[in-house]
């Protein structure tokens, strides 16, 4: 099951008439775990955020389908061309922790609501 989907991923096969399922591939190294921590924020994706933000994603043999990797960490860019939320950097874990505590545990998971994603990231941001 890749972490970043939640799904299985077929890829088209044109020439078979039928799709592949894609393989998912182990978060092996230290900078990809980082990488998807530090993007998820990012891309006011708290959902994945919550879910290996205090796991050693190689520990636990993580898997990802690449092509996911790849559009994941190359929406930080797209992210901050916009310009909203380059504040969002590292400088930012304190407030960043604070604002998962708040809402994210006491909302999200104590009081059971749903909060879309882009609500989120506005909360998050303008708070
Ligand atoms: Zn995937």
């Amino acid at each position: 099951m890749c972490i970043i989907c939640n799904k299985e991923q077929y890829r088209p096969e044109s020439h078979l008439r039928k799709r592949k399922k894609e393989q998912s591939v182990q978060c092996e190294t230290f900078n990809a775990a980082d990488l998807l921590k530090t993007t998820a924020p990012k891309m006011g994706d708290f959902q994945l955020l919550f879910k290996i933000d205090d796991i050693d994603l190689r520990a636990k043999e993580a898997k990802y389908h690449s092509s996911c990797y790849k559009i994941y960490t190359k929406g930080i860019k797209g992210v901050s061309d916009k310009g909203n939320l380059e504040e969002c950097d590292s400088r930012d874990t304190d407030r960043y922790n604070g604002f998962c505590e708040t809402i994210v545990v006491s909302k999200l998971i104590k009081a059971n609501e749903v909060i879309r994603m882009d609500t989120l990231t506005i909360m998050f941001v303008s708070q």
